[in-house]
């Protein structure tokens, strides 16, 4: 191998504030397919992609998630850090591409001020080129390059203009790095504050120090605002860690606020020299200011919310129930050929039911999932949910949660996992785990089956006041139910294991955009692949396994002799109908008692005094095995024990109307509304989802928080069942 071959190619990164354009860049650079969104903190993960430059130069191209400042104290923008300075265990960067939003200039000029300090080699890309007009500012690109003393390339990462010239810059730099290291642009120059640094500097360690003057200042600086009492820094060196206490409580002592005098220091720098290459026309009340007043208004703008998320809520069920239906009748046909094509046998069960039912359990959530997102998707790019996010801030922060932690709880809605990998965006491990800890709560699309289930087989369809759908009502009750609940766990986690100092939101409003149609349908169908492939594996593995113990042992020693009583039938003398009818108890008698004897039954049977005092028999124990893999897996489940076969879903009538016959021992019937109450609370608040603890193991890092999660939610699950149902039964409604 040549020696040039084996170089590694240039690291190049893209790094800037949240909501710039960098993936919009990034994807159009190196024709990825990553996920943008018009809301700060869509990116929370570093990517990385092969890019090949227009002189032949390769180099291996990073997106990161925003910043707006490299001094901050959370261990995700620690990353940032260590990423643009080649701390370890970052590989040096060979140079960064800023991405500066050119309509909000002056506040992006902070972080590109910070990253030129470091000493990392710099081009920028002034992006939003299009927008820079209708919003009357005016940049001047020669002078502001001047000014920061590198290059400065005009783009629009959204209409891939200027990018030709960003990748010669790049190359240039590349070329020659001293193009792109100017130096730091502003440095501290009180007394007490030089001192400041003077003394951090001596304190960082050796890997810091050992690349010259200027950046072991910038290093120093960074170590004096970021390390405090309560940082989430992680491998900070003791010394290091102490040096700075103690200047922070000298300053304190003097009176001094170290943190004022930097960020003063810097925007101070930005607004002398503004005026030079910025023109901003004054402010004028533009339609989007107008809309603002409305749609963030305490009173109004929450009510337009919420008739929002009604009117997307009603589309979401009307659109999906057709889709539904096709993919059902897609998988029975499936079926029924199968059927066709081979004898019976266990064989042919086994493909019918365990394998075409398992996958069609999983296909069956697609619709439903996809439409939240195509909506999800239209109010974010639209620029719509951070003003939601914004709405909501003050009503969370009552609650004790983080703003941010809005849009990944209506997330919940759909499924925890998006939701809990969207909770990245929230700079405190404390606030970041508390709405992971309540996000399950949230009712997600696959509680909707089970609902839909419970709802059409035990309650009676009818309006009250002459309009209002039963029906529908008690399912946006449980939606309303599922949400009160995980805010009350907020507040009660919040005040005591979660407790500590409120961290305020800072969120820029994004401008109102015309949502990207591809971007938004690109979004959709990474979360359904997502869905497919954590959630999908195990519902399918689940279904396969409770086929097999279902359906085993095979020939289970009966109490009663089936095939005798059948004869003793046909030896009466009885009418062709009357005997059909016979024949039809009998059958049904003997699937029940080949149920009781399965594994599954005996296993339900096991779990029945535990589950009995809320309403449930062990056939609903069955069921409810099968949902701690994934809820879905409820409905599917309950088919096969009712032995329904084939195309199973809430929708089946043959499903319902088995279920609202079925009939204890002492010929009551086993489902009465109150055991269905019951059982939707039990599915509202139990955690029900291997895959849900799978990404929280993954996320949190430990296992104590998913174990943690798994009891709270289950017991409050328990309690609160056993309350509605023996209530229930007090006052009556048994
Ligand atoms: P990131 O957070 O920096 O990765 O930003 P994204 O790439 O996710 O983009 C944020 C928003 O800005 C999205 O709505 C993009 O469509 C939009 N956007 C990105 N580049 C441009 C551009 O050049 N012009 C305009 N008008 N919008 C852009
Ligand atoms: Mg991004």
């Amino acid at each position: 191998m040549s020696p040039a071959a084996m170089r590694t190619r240039p690291k190049v990164l893209l790094a800037g504030n949240p909501n710039t354009g960098k993936t919009t860049l990034f994807n159009r650079l190196t024709g990825a397919e990553l996920r943008v969104g018009n809301y700060p903190g869509v990116t929370v993960e570093c990517i990385t992609r092969e890019l090949v430059l227009d002189g032949g130069v390769s180099v291996e191209l990073t997106d990161l998630p925003g910043a707006y400042s490299l001094s901050a104290r959370s261990a995700e923008e620690q990353i940032a850090l260590q990423a643009l300075c080649g701390l370890d265990p970052y590989p040096k960067p060979e140079l960064a591409v800023l991405v500066i939003d050119a309509t909000q200039l002056a506040r992006n000029l902070y972080f590109t001020l910070q990253v030129i300090e470091a000493g990392v080699p710099v081009v920028c890309a002034l992006n939003m080129q299009d927008e820079l007009a209708s919003r009357g500012v005016e940049v001047d690109r020669e002078r502001l390059e001047q000014r920061l003393g590198v290059p400065v390339v005009a783009v629009s990462a959204k209409h891939g203009q200027g990018l030709a010239e960003l990748g010669r810059a790049v190359a240039k730099v590349l070329e020659k790095p001293s193009l792109g290291q100017p130096g730091p642009r502003w440095r501290p120059e009180e007394v007490e504050l030089r001192a400041d640094v003077e003394a951090v500097g001596q304190a960082l360690p050796a890997e810091w120090t050992s690349q010259g003057a200027a950046r072991t200042e910038a290093l120093a600086l960074w170590a004096l605002l970021s390390i405090d009492e309560q940082d989430e820094l992680g491998g900070i060196d003791p010394e290091l860690r102490r040096t700075v206490m103690e200047r922070r409580r000298m300053a304190q002592e003097a009176g001094r606020d170290l943190d004022q005098a930097v960020v003063a220091g810097r925007y101070g720098w930005i607004d002398r020299h503004a005026p030079e290459f910025l023109e901003e026309q004054p402010e004028r009340r533009s339609w989007s200011e107008r809309v603002d007043a409305l749609i963030l208004h305490p009173l109004a703008g929450f009510f337009l919310f919420l008739l929002t998320m009604g009117v997307v809520f009603q589309f979401l069920f009307s659109w999906s129930d057709p889709l539904i239906g096709g993919i059902e009748s897609l998988f029975a046909w499936i079926a029924e050929g199968i059927e066709a094509l081979l004898p019976a046998g266990l064989f042919r069960d086994f493909l019918v039911e365990g394998i075409v039912g398992g996958v069609g359990s999983v296909v069956v959530f697609l619709p439903q999932i996809l439409l939240l997102f195509l909506f999800l998707g239209l109010m974010e790019d639209s620029g719509y949910m951070a003003r939601v996010a914004f709405l909501m801030d003050r009503i969370m922060k009552a609650l004790g949660l983080h703003g941010r932690a809005f849009v990944p709880l209506m997330s919940g809605f759909a499924c925890a996992i998006p939701a809990m990998m969207g909770t990245r965006t929230i700079e405190r491990k404390r606030d970041r785990f508390l709405t992971m800890m309540v996000i399950p709560l949230m009712t997600c699309a696959a509680r909707l089956p089970v609902y839909s289930l419970i709802i059409a087989a035990l309650f009676p369809p009818g309006e009250i006041w002459g309009f209002v759908p039963v029906q529908g009502l008690l399912m946006v009750g449980m939606y309303v139910f599922g949400t009160v609940i995980a805010l009350v766990c907020a507040a009660v986690l919040g005040r005591t294991l979660f407790r500590g100092p409120r961290v305020p939101l800072i969120l820029e409003l994004p401008p109102y955009r015309l949502p990207k149609l591809r971007y938004v349908l690109r979004m959709m169908w990474q979360r359904a692949r997502l869905f497919l492939s954590e959630a999908g594996k195990v519902i399918l593995a689940f279904s396969v396994l409770l086929w097999i113990l279902l359906t085993f042992p095979r020939e289970p020693a009966l109490e009663r002799d089936f095939g005798a009583e059948r004869n003793q039938l046909a030896l009466q003398e009885l009418s062709p109908a009357e005997l059909e009818e016979k024949l039809l108890v009998l059958d049904d008698a003997e699937s029940g008692e080949r149920l009781r004897a399965s594994y599954a039954g005996r296993l339900g049977q096991a779990l029945e005094p535990w589950i009995e005092p809320l309403g449930f028999d062990w056939k609903i124990g069955i069921g409810l095995i099968g949902s701690f893999a994934a809820r879905e897996v409820f409905v599917a489940t309950m088919g096969v024990v009712y032995g329904v076969g084939g195309e199973v879903d809430e929708q089946s009538p043959n499903l319902r109307d088995r279920i609202r016959a079925e009939s204890r021992s002492d010929g009551k019937p086993t489902y009465t509304p109150l055991v269905g109450l019951s059982l939707m609370i039990f599915f509202a608040l139990a955690c029900q989802c291997m895959s849900t603890l799978a990404v929280l193991k993954r996320e949190t890092k430990s296992y104590r928080w998913p174990v943690f999660l798994f009891v709270y939610m289950t017991v409050l699950a328990w309690v609160s069942s056993f309350f509605v149902y023996q209530g229930g039964l007090l006052l009556g409604f048994g």
